[in-house]
C-alpha cells in the first residue's frame, strides 16, 4: 500500500485564495487592509525564513504586515515595549513575536512576551485567556499550527469525530493545543511525550497520529496502524550525509537536494511509513503552508472581531 499524499500547499493556496476576498471586503469596508505587526528579535536563520514567509503571504492576502526588528542584543524590556505600542496601534490587528527570543533575554522571556500581548491581538493564540478559551471549546485565536492540521484533515475528508488519535508531542505550541483542537472535535484522543512507555505502541491505537516531536524520522514503521492518518509536523533539518543515506532510500529525490544545498529537511516520519499509512503529510509542504495560512485566517478573523467591537451592538 502506499499513502494517500496529502498536499498542504494546494490546501493552503486554496485557504488563501478564499481569504483575499474577504480581506478585500474588509478593506472596503473599513478603508484599510487587516494589519499585522510581527516582531523579530536577533538573526535566528530559521526565523529570517519563516518571517520571510509570513510578510510574502499577508502582501499576497491583501493585508498589511509591518516587521519590527531588533537586534540580538536588545533587551526584553525593550521587546516589551515594541509589543506595547503594537497592542495600542490603531492599524494593528494581530501581533506575533517570532520565536525563539534571543537566549540572553532569559528563560521565561517568551512567556513574559506572550503574556503582554493583546489577547484580542494574539494571532499565535499563545496568551493564557486564548489557551482558556481553547480548553473551554470556544476559541476565537487558536494555535496556528495545530488549527491547520485540523483544516487539513476537514478538506482532505478525513473523519476527526470518533476517531481514536494520538499526538506526540506536548509542547505549548503544537502539541497540546492540537490534543485539545481533536478532543473539541470529538476524537478520543491521547497524548505522548519523553516519558511515555511503549511509545510505539500507544501510537499504533491511532486511527489519526499525530508528530510533532522534533526529531527526524523517529516514526517508524512500527508506529503505524496500517490505513492510518499520518500527520507529520516536525521539521529537522539534516546537514550530514551519513544520516539522509540512512534515512532516504536510494534514488530518493532528497539526495539530489542534500548534494546540491548541502542539507535536507525530513520530517518526524521515515519516509518507510508511506507503505502503511493511509494518508500522510509531506515535509516540506505539508503542516507548514497550513500554519501560515491560519495566520493569515486568525489576522482577518481578529480585524473582524475589533471592528464589531469599535461599532458597538446592532441596533
Ligand atoms: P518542543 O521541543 O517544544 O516539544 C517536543 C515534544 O516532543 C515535547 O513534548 C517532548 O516531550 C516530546 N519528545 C521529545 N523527544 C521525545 C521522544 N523520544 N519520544 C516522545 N516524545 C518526545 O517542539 P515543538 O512542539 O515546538 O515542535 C515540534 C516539531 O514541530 C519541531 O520539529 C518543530 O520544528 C516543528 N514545528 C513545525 C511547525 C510547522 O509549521 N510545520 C510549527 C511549529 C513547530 P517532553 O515534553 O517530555 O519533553
Amino acid at each position: 500500500m502506499s499513502a494517500r499524499i496529502l498536499n498542504g500547499t494546494l490546501l493552503a493556496q486554496q485557504i488563501r485564495g478564499e481569504l483575499a476576498a474577504a480581506v478585500m471586503d474588509f478593506h472596503q469596508r473599513h478603508g484599510r487592509p487587516p494589519g499585522l505587526g510581527i516582531v523579530l528579535a536577533g538573526e535566528d536563520p530559521a526565523s529570517e525564513i519563516y518571517v520571510r514567509g509570513k510578510l510574502k503571504a499577508a502582501a499576497e492576502a491583501g493585508m498589511r504586515a509591518d516587521l519590527e526588528r531588533l537586534p540580538a542584543s536588545a533587551s526584553l524590556r525593550e521587546v516589551l515595549a515594541v509589543v506595547d505600542r503594537l497592542n495600542r496601534s490603531p492599524l494593528h490587528d494581530g501581533i506575533l513575536v517570532q520565536s525563539p527570543l534571543p537566549a540572553g533575554m532569559g528563560a521565561t522571556a517568551e512567556q513574559q512576551v506572550f503574556d503582554a500581548i493583546d489577547p484580542a491581538k494574539d494571532v499565535d493564540g499563545f496568551h493564557p485567556v486564548n489557551v482558556g478559551r481553547l480548553v473551554q471549546n470556544r476559541a476565537t485565536l487558536a494555535p496556528c499550527t495545530p488549527s491547520g492540521v485540523i483544516e487539513l484533515l476537514d478538506r482532505s475528508g478525513i473523519e476527526i469525530a470518533g476517531a481514536r488519535a494520538v499526538v506526540i508531542g506536548r509542547s505549548e505550541i503544537v502539541g497540546k493545543p492540537m490534543a485539545l483542537l481533536l478532543l473539541n472535535r470529538h476524537a478520543t484522543v491521547t497524548v505522548c511525550h519523553s516519558r511515555t512507555k511503549e511509545l510505539a505502541d500507544v501510537a499504533a491505537t491511532a486511527d489519526i497520529l499525530v508528530a510533532a516531536v522534533g526529531r527526524p524520522a523517529m516514526v517508524r514503521l512500527g508506529f503505524v496502524k496500517p490505513g492510518a492518518t499520518v500527520i507529520d509536523v516536525g521539521v529537522n533539518r539534516l546537514t550530514d550525509a551519513a544520516d539522509v543515506a540512512r534515512i532516504f532510500p536510494p534514488g530518493a529525490p532528497q539526495h539530489a537536494t542534500f548534494a546540491r544545498r548541502g542539507s535536507v529537511l525530513v520530517g518526524d516520519v521515515h519516509p518507510e511509513v508511506a507503505d502503511v499509512a493511509g494518508a500522510l503529510t509531506p515535509v516540506p509542504g505539508g503542516v507548514g503552508p497550513l500554519t501560515i495560512a491560519m495566520l493569515m485566517r486568525n489576522t482577518l478573523h481578529a480585524a473582524q472581531a475589533r471592528m464589531a467591537r469599535a461599532q458597538g451592538p446592532a441596533a
